[in-house]
Order: structure tokens, then sequence, then C-alpha cells
């Protein structure tokens, strides 16, 4: 047999033709103006896969003079283009060809999503495939529905409102979820007559890239959406502090949350953020045990635990903490490691050497601080690729670090907790506020700690569970903002008040 070539190497597993093509025609461009141009610079960056650590592609790395270049387009297509002005009707058909178009290539995207992150086949075909055409298909209808209001003024006055679009608006993106993470963001901005400028995370650009090849074949106006691929300090700080980009919308870590709001200021910008979380899990006695125990492992091993609302702290009362955390630590080990692209595995490796070894530092830390690991612990046995064992923490307490910190990664710290007081305090006693969820079979109780908890998303008796119409966004320093349903249309618009003299 003759030696492999790194193409095939990189993308072993897939079988989607189209995905392989994708990945070939390397190096990807920008989208700017309307077409795929090389950055200005002329520099371009490695993305890998991280299940083999191979280069999948070159991509263009995009910095301050290519996003300059993109928002005269956007400005030009904002102020002068069609799109703003168009009727909705014909913006809800737009956006509704974008969704069939993700379905119609909804193989090659999910490959394309899980060569490049490593997050399961299973998971990109069942979640963040069907979530994006959703999000965009969702978004479709809301076009036509975005309404202002008349009051009740003077009778001398006809006084009504009229909701507008913001503007341009930069949306930089983070890398767990990356097709859905776009949607999103663009989905709601097309919607309410904007234009976009996306900057996917530099681990992770190939199916944004794609997806912009996609909006193009929708027919959309030129540069009502334009994708700069690049990294952060670069291509997404310029975004940040550009004088003309109206609104940014970022999701990520909360450092970079608190950079991009100082590089706000300059023009005032308005910012929406969703950051990281560290969510209590709350498992009362009476919960259906092997609900709870599937449910917890869901919240925290999906997506390799890289999740902003996975269900980090898991809270287990006294008397059912041996037996629970047994139950989780037995699921947690039978948990296939292996090529994202194998349709029986159920955890990949995480994105990047980078996130691994900070990983591999909080299992560091979580030993040293008297934790100990029922399972996992420790980097996968694989050859090569970013993989971690699944992880099951016991003796925590909430002050550890590794209660305190988002590890972002597949590491539950099980807590046990005394009666509902301890756990609504224990819940609550931490700088995040992203998510929180409770089992127990008690209505009463599952409603009045679902209200205690301070948590932009709270789960009664599951986890992880997100609708395009229901709203996400983070209390405390999980950010600021709602996306999704309705409240991502007070994101994405402005309110005129227009006063009319009758007579
Ligand atoms: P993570 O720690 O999960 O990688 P980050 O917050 O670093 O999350 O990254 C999320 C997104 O923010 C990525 O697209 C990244 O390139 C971008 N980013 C990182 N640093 C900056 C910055 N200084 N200004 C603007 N965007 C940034």
């Amino acid at each position: 047999m003759g030696a492999s070539t790194s193409h095939e190497r990189a993308t072993k597993g897939a079988t989607s033709s189209a995905a392989l093509e994708f990945v070939k025609s390397s190096p990807k461009k920008l989208l700017i103006g309307g077409k795929w141009v090389p950055s200005k610079s002329g520099k371009t960056f490695e993305t890998l896969n991280p299940a083999n650590e191979e280069v999948l592609a070159l991509v263009a790395e995009g910095d301050k003079a290519d996003v300059d270049e993109a928002v005269k387009h956007a400005r030009k297509a904002f102020e002068e283009g069609k799109w703003p002005s168009l009727s909705p009707h014909a913006r809800t058909r737009y956006l509704l060809k974008i969704a069939d178009l993700i379905e119609k290539n909804a193989d090659e995207l999910a490959e394309l999503e899980s060569l490049d992150n490593g997050k399961p086949i299973f998971e990109s075909k069942n979640i963040d495939i069907p979530g994006a055409a959703e999000t965009f298909r969702y978004y479709a209808g809301f076009a036509t529905k975005i309404y202002g209001d008349t009051n009740p003024s003077d009778p001398s006055m006809f006084n009504y409102t009229l909701r507008e679009a913001v503007g341009v608006c930069g949306q930089i993106i983070p890398w767990n979820f990356p097709l859905l993470m776009a949607s999103w963001k663009i989905a709601p901005a097309l919607a309410c007559g904007n234009v976009v400028i996306l900057k996917p995370a530099e681990q992770t650009p190939l199916t944004a890239i794609r997806l912009g090849e996609l909006i193009l074949e929708a027919g959309l106006p030129e540069s009502v959406v334009q994708i700069i691929t690049g990294f952060g300090p670069g291509a997404g700080s310029a975004i940040a502090e550009h004088p003309d980009i109206d609104k940014v919308a970022f999701t990520g870590s909360g450092e970079v949350g608190k950079l991009i709001l100082k590089a706000s200021t300059g023009n005032l910008k308005r910012v929406s953020l969703e950051l990281g979380g560290k969510s209590p899990n709350i498992i009362f006695p009476d919960a259906d045990m092997p609900s709870a125990v599937f449910g917890s492992m869901l919240g925290i091993f999906m997506n390799q635990g890289q999740v902003c609302c996975a269900g980090s702290r898991v809270f287990v009362q006294q008397s059912v903490y041996e037996e629970f955390t047994d139950s989780l630590s037995t699921m947690a080990k039978g948990l296939t490691l292996g090529n994202p692209l194998d349709p029986n595995t159920k955890m990949g490796p995480l994105v990047s050497k980078e996130q691994h070894d900070r990983v591999i530092g909080y299992l560091k830390t979580g030993k040293e601080e008297g934790a100990t690991a029922k399972t996992g612990g420790a980097a996968g046995n694989q050859e090569r690729g970013y993989f971690i064992q699944p992880t099951v923490f016991t003796n925590v307490n909430n002050q550890m670090k590794i209660a305190r910190e988002e590890i972002f990664g597949p590491v539950a710290s099980a807590i046990p907790f005394k009666d509902e007081n301890d756990v609504v305090l224990q819940g609550n006693d931490t700088t995040y506020g992203l998510a929180a969820a409770v089992w127990t079979k008690d209505i009463n109780r599952a409603l009045g700690v679902a209200r205690k908890l301070k948590a932009g998303t709270v789960w009664i008796n599951t986890y992880g569970m997100l609708d395009p119409m229901s709203p996400f966004g983070g209390y405390k320093q999980s950010g600021f903002g709602r996306e999704l349903g309705k409240y991502a249309i007070d994101l994405y618009t402005q309110i005129k008040s227009v006063y009319a003299k009758i007579g």
C-alpha cells in the first residue's frame, strides 16, 4: 500500500464527496463585496482536524485592512442597497432559501463540522446542522412580524413607533457550535434588515465559509453577508473597534467579552454578549434516577463538554450522592471515544491543543485540591488527537477552582448538598448565570427552585434543550442581551418614535 496523502489522513472517515472536495480546494478565501478574495496581506493560517492533528485546509487570515474594506461594502449595502428596504416578504423568502440550502447540503456540512471541530457526527447531523436550518426558518417568519406601536398621545398628535434595522452588524463567534452560532447571529440580523460581517473562530472556519457560499447561491444582494476568517487580535479586534460598525454581537469567553465591551466605547456601538457558565445541575433524591443520570451525562459530556451551558457543577443531595455518582461514572466510562466521523463515536477530541492542555491543567488542579476522579481524569489513550477521558470528580466543594472556573471540557464536578435551601445558595454562589437544571418529581419544588436560581435558562427534568423560539442568554457575568426568540429582534432593531400633528 502506498503512503496516504496528508489530505487523505486529514479527512479520514469522511464519506461525503462534497465535503472532501470542499476541504481540498484550499486556500479558502474571504467573502467581501460579494466575491471570494484572498486577504490583503496574503497571509493564511491552518485549520486542523483535532482528531488526528492533520491540516485540513489553509484559510485566508483577514485583519484590519480586510475588515475596513468589508465595512465600506457593508455601509454601502445598508445605506444604498436594497436589502434594508426590501419587502419583508422577500426577506422571508431569502431566509427560507438559506434554510433549504443548509438542509440540501446537510451531509456535507455535518462532515465538515465534525472534521473541523471534532464533534461526533451524530451530534453534527442531529443537532448542529438541523438547528441551523431551523433557526433560519424561524427568523424567516419574523421578517413579516416586526411591529411598532401606536401610542395614545394627545388627540392633536398621531404618535407611532417604527422598529428599524441597527445597520452594520459585526458578529464574532466561537468554535464550539460553528454553524449553529453563525445562524443564531446571522438569521435574526437579516430578518430585521441589517447587513452582517461575520468572523468565525480561527479553530473552525470551514462551515461558515460554506454557509457564505450557500448565501451567495440563495441570491442575497451583494455585501449583505460578508465573512472574514482570521484571529481574535486582528480581524476580531478590528470589528470590535471599528467606528463604522453599529453593533457587535459576541459569543465566547468572558475575558474577550470584556475586551469587546471596552473596544465598543469608541463609537458606543451596541453590544450583546453571550459568555461562559458554570451551570448547576441539581439532583434531588426523588428524581427519576435513570433519566437524571442520562440527562446529566448529556449535560456535561455532549460536545466534549465544550458547551457554555454545560452542567459542570452536578449538585447531588447527600443521601443519593454515592449511588448517583457511581451511575454517572459508569455511564461516562461507557462513552466511546474515537474518530468523530464514526457513527458509533460518542465523544471526539477537544477542539485544539490549547484547549486540551487547559483541561489537562484543570484535571491536575482538581486532584491537587483534593477531588477524586471517580472515572477519567486523564488524556485519552489515542495515539494522536486532543482526546480527554470523560471525567467525574467527587469530593468536590463549591469553593474549589474546578467548581468555580469554566473548564470547557468533559469534566463534571459532583458536589453534595444538604437540602433545598443549601443547594440554591451554593448553586447561585458563582459569578456566572447562564443555565441551571433541577431534577425532581415534586412539581412545587421544581418550580420553586427554578424561580430562585439566577440563570437565563432553567431546565426541569431535562438538560440542554434549546429552541430558536425561546430566549437564550445570561445573568451576571454570563453576559447580557438575549438571543433567539422574539428577544433577538430587540438586539437587531432600534426604535423610532414619530409624532405627526393632526390638523
Ligand atoms: P475561546 O476561549 O472559547 O476560544 P474566545 O473568547 O477566545 O473563546 O474566542 C471567541 C471568538 O472571539 C473567536 O472568534 C475569537 O477569534 C474571537 N476573539 C478572540 N480575541 C478577540 C479580541 N481581542 N477581539 C475580538 N475578538 C476576539
